[in-house]
């Protein structure tokens, strides 16, 4: 579970969360949506910790993030975070992008790390491409290729951030395919994305942020057919 507790961030004088309470569940699938700059990727990155924050507090299995005494790169194993781009090693094969952290982080043995490496990369569709290097993918296929590399640590919990945005748009589908198979295999999730569909489709709940705030958290069918907060009524009616 993912609690969090009156959250607030701010860059200098810039309030970027003010004061955000949210629970994920176990299993659970939350999409956030919201314009750009209303904190949705910092959330991401406090919940990691690659971001502190100035009050309130983030549990991850009831572990304190922010605190002192957490051993941060231990609770970051749990946490899978995968970006819009994600920089593999080009003098690595994708095998290899998939095995330097478990080997280097989890301290697994080569053969473990390749085994759950292959493992990965042919849940994510990519078995064909194992010894061929990431400059060879495609913008998709690198997609993937980040997801089963952070699949590969083993997480409780993925991040997904805007992991669609930087693609051409039919390549969008099969990422979105993939974030569909992990959230049918009960993966907790929290997707921040612009795509509308996926997200009426895949999530248990979705969150709207606005300048920092979260405006309004509901089921799918709640937040997008029947939106109370007049600034998400016109952020839908912008995106259709
Ligand atoms: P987008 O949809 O464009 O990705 P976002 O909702 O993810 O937007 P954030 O990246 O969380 O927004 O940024 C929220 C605000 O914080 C923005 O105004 C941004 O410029 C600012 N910000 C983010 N990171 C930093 C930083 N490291 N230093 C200073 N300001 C930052
Ligand atoms: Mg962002």
């Amino acid at each position: 579970m993912i609690e969090i507790e009156n959250v607030r961030k701010s860059f200098g004088p810039l309030e970027v969360l003010k004061g955000i309470n949210l629970t994920v569940a176990k299993g659970e699938v939350l999409t956030v949506i919201g314009g750009s700059g209303s904190g949705k990727s910092t959330l991401l990155t406090c919940i990691n910790g690659l971001e502190a924050i100035d009050s309130g507090r983030i549990l991850v299995d009831g572990v304190e993030v922010h605190a002192k005494a957490t051993d941060i790169n231990k609770l970051r194993q749990k946490i899978g975070i995968v970006f819009q781009q994600w920089n593999a090693f080009p003098h690595l094969t994708v095998l290899e992008n998939v095995m330097l952290a478990q080997v280097k982080v989890l301290k697994r043995s080569k053969a473990e790390a390749e085994a759950e490496a292959e493992r990965q990369l042919n849940h994510v569709g990519l078995g064909d491409k194992l010894t061929v290097y990431p400059s060879r993918l495609s913008g998709g296929q690198q997609q993937r290729m980040a997801i089963a590399r952070a699949l590969a640590m083993s997480p409780n919990y993925m991040l997904f951030d805007e992991v669609t945005s930087a693609l051409d748009p039919q390549l969008v589908g099969e990422v979105l395919d993939t974030l569909r198979m992990l959230a049918s295999e009960g993966m907790t999730m929290i997707v921040v994305t612009h795509e509308m569909k996926f997200a009426r489709e895949v999530s248990d709940r979705v969150a709207f942020f606005h300048k920092g705030v979260m405006a309004e958290i509901a089921a799918p069918e709640a937040l997008f057919d029947a939106p109370k907060d007049p600034e998400l009524r016109q952020f839908l009616s912008a995106t259709h």
